[in-house]
């Protein structure tokens, strides 16, 4: 899911989502709860309508973005009382209100309000957290109000096997359409990551989505689909590419580089999207040593119609039980951290 935190993929119409193979895409709750605001969202006939986007949408619970404001916000049993980060205002958020909230901007997909614990964190800290959390998915299944809206649980218990395995059993007790895995992607190893989602592989039920929020690179992503993740989202491709960082089949490319001034190639030979199409890295590179906003579109086109293909290509590699050898071949290819 390309992320469109203010009801906006940045830099791209909604018909140019769809025309680089998006299926779905995310915003923000906290973010569209302060400006412009759920109710106006809500009169304007709910997100989709509003933002002129008609397939799906996932909200998630703001909770991450509450918790990243540290000194600004408390946590209490009830819910977390903070500051907005835009005017210092005082709001709360209650797993009620975010599912009022929710309810308003008329996403297909949403999250229960969840604790998003630091990291590092203590055990004991963590499992303190872990309670708060499934009170809250408790209290917030009971307060959603529209049926045509898929709620998922979101699982918490930070880089600690029992306390995920408690979060899980417990929030299937509770019977959520689908299952959303937090607190990863927060600053743990790569290895713990993928520890964990290799560990509740084995929990979660097989028939029901699993959704990894915020991650991440194009290998984590495919080792994360090696563990039985279904969705992700991530402003990796998007946000990268705003700043010239643009993800191709060989490698990340940072297209402001001088070795790119006079070359007149596509930025990725293999790629069909419109901009691999019609310019050359060396007008790309252009654009973006003038500061002209197509150098960003153009960019961003490029990345997410990649972190799509390659998702497709992840899915037809599974169905046809190659995906073992698809996933080693482009690891081989494109390494995580590999410059081109
Ligand atoms: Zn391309």
């Amino acid at each position: 899911m390309p992320v469109g935190t203010r009801a906006t993929v940045k830099t791209l119409s909604p018909k140019e989502i769809e025309e680089v193979g998006s299926e779905i895409i995310l915003g923000n709750t906290y973010h569209l709860y302060l400006r412009p605001g759920h109710e106006l969202i809500q009169k304007a006939g709910g997100i989709h309508q509003f933002m002129g986007w008609k397939k799906p949408v996932l909200t998630d619970s703001g909770g991450f973005q509450v918790m990243s404001l540290k000194g600004l916000r408390k946590i209490t049993p009830e819910g977390v009382r903070f500051q907005s980060h835009i005017d210092g205002s005082y709001h709360f958020f209650s797993p009620e209100k975010v599912m009022e909230i929710q309810n308003a901007l008329g996403a297909d997909i949403i999250m229960s309000f969840d604790e998003c614990p630091p990291y590092p964190a203590t055990k004991k800290y963590v499992s303190e957290s872990l309670k708060l959390t499934l009170d809250w998915a408790k209290r917030g299944k009971i307060a959603h109000q529209n049926s045509k809206q898929a709620l998922f649980g979101i699982v918490q218990g930070g880089v600690f096997e029992d306390l995920r395995q408690e979060s899980a059993e417990r929030l299937m007790e509770m019977d959520f359409p689908g299952y959303s895995i937090g607190g990863l992607a927060v600053g743990e190893s790569k290895e713990n990551m993928l520890k964990i989602t290799k560990f509740l592989n084995k929990i979660l039920p097989k028939n029901k989505p699993r959704y990894l929020m915020g991650v991440g690179t194009p290998l984590d992503l495919l080792n994360n689909i090696e563990n039985g993740i279904d969705m992700f989202d991530c402003v990796m491709p998007t946000r990268n590419a705003r700043k010239g960082t643009i993800f191709t089949s060989k490698g990340k490319m940072i297209i402001k580089s001088a070795r790119y001034k006079e070359d007149i190639a596509p930025i990725d030979e293999d790629c069909k999207c419109y901009a691999c199409r019609n310019f050359s890295r060396a007008y790309i590179r252009h654009l973006f040593s003038v500061d002209e906003i197509l150098g960003m579109r153009l960019a961003t086109i490029h990345s997410l119609h990649f972190y799509l293909k390659l998702i497709k290509a992840a899915r037809k590699a599974i169905i046809e039980s190659n995906f073992k050898k698809f996933k080693n071949k482009v690891a081989l290819e494109i390494g995580s951290e590999k410059i081109v």
